[in-house]
């Protein structure tokens, strides 16, 4: 819809609200407010416009400001006690019309309205102002009781820098991009980090865009507290009962829960099944040959299993070549000898760890620098100072789905 279209029906444009669901409690803890037009039968969305860079920021204040009167009116008449999220263009905080923006909203609280329970979602991406001024109002905000949170985040390129400069209280990722399962494995790599960063800023993270069972649980698997999106419930004009989706929440959580559980279990078993037939093929081995002569038998041992292995010592100094099953057989790769692997993630931990318990650990789920495919290690203790490596075949993982997440 063009702009000024949108400009010229100002009094039909409303206030409509979206459910957020908490993963703890499993009600209602706040709504964020959406712009609706309504003409006729029909309800437009207003996401355009507040996106589109060529409309004018004084056109956006201005909309933005009769929905934000109307819905902060709604949510007073009607007590309503859980919080409200509101849309904030970070650009009102740093022209010359602050004071008019921040004036007029901090002015109910005069009338009544508990900052506490207000929420301002700030779009990091869209931003390209002063950003030291945007943190100062914040913090200020922040100050009063207002909670900030990033929108927006997981759609496009975000400055991880700047979101922790902003300190905010919420970090919203947009599930929007997650079509299906065969979701390339950098944008799980981009949920995980944001999982990580909102545990370093001690944000909690609340994810929109759930459209499905699907992005449901994983919302719940990357350590979502809050959800929003149309599968649990739409845009409307009301707010809805606290309660409404209780009981389902304990039903969907219940069935994560055991999905969590049977692939858990899944990996232990593996874990101890790898560890056996290590110790047993380890034993069986004759011990009168070389270092790499004796991984290679034990390599094509369990070659249905792993496609390369080596040894290095607590330090992380490869002892041995690597081996590597290709299609026409076992190659041995001499270049690699004598590197040191100490920098790589957990390494030193895993050795402890191994030398502690005495037995073998299962990676996460990587990609493989050389191959590019996803794939799990297992490392093992063969000594007091030797440790196995042994990369888990892709095609292995693939016959073992549960390993696969
Ligand atoms: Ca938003």
């Amino acid at each position: 819809m063009d702009p000024l279209d949108v400009m010229m029906h100002v009094d039909n444009i409303k206030p409509h609200f979206q459910a957020i669901f908490s993963a703890d409690s499993h009600e209602v803890i706040g709504y964020e407010v959406l712009g609706r037009l309504e003409l006729g039968t029909e309800t437009i969305s207003l996401g355009h416009f507040f996106h589109d860079p060529n409309v004018p920021d004084d056109f956006k204040m201005e909309i933005d400001q009769q929905i934000q009167d109307l819905a902060l009116q709604r949510y007073m008449n009607e007590k309503i006690n859980v919080d409200l999220y509101l849309n904030v263009h970070a650009n009102y905080f740093t022209t010359d019309k602050e004071d008019e923006f921040l004036d007029h909203f901090l002015s109910y609280q005069e009338k009544g309205l508990d900052l506490t329970h207000i929420v301002i979602e700030i779009t990091e991406q869209e931003f390209h102002g002063d950003i030291e001024l945007l943190t100062h109002t914040l913090k200020y905000l922040k100050t009063l009781g207002v909670k900030v949170a990033i929108d927006d985040l997981g759609t496009g390129a975000s400055n991880l820098d700047r979101i922790s400069l902003i300190e905010p209280d919420i970090l919203k990722v947009d599930l929007l991009a997650l079509q299906n399962e065969s979701m390339s494995n950098a944008y799980h790599g981009v949920i995980y980090s944001l999982s990580l960063l909102a545990r370093k800023l001690g944000a909690e993270l609340l994810f929109e865009g759930i459209e499905s069972n699907y992005h449901f649980h994983y919302a719940w698997r990357n350590n979502g507290r809050y959800y929003q999106g149309d599968f649990l419930s739409s845009t409307t004009n009301q707010f809805v009962s606290k309660t409404i989706l209780r009981e389902r929440f304990r039903h969907d959580i219940q069935q994560f829960i055991q999905v969590e559980r049977s692939k858990l279990t899944a990996k232990f078993q593996l874990t101890a099944n790898l560890n056996k037939q290590l110790y047993e093929q380890w034993r069986q081995i004759r011990k009168n040959r070389s270092l790499d002569e004796q991984i290679d038998s034990l390599a094509k041992a369990m070659e249905h299993i792993f496609f390369r292995v080596y040894v290095t010592d607590e330090d992380g100094f490869q002892k041995t070549v690597n081996l590597i099953r290709t299609e026409t057989g076992w190659i041995w790769d001499e270049t690699v000898k004598g590197k040191n692997w100490s920098w790589r993630p957990y390494f030193i931990e895993n050795v402890i760890r191994m030398n502690e318990e005495r037995n073998g650990i299962l990676s996460d789920l990587y990609n493989d620098i050389e191959t590019g495919e996803r794939i799990r290690t297992f490392s093992y203790p063969i000594d007091q100072s030797l440790y196995l490596f042994l990369d888990i075949s892709p095609m292995y993982l693939d016959e073992n789905e549960d390993l696969l997440w």
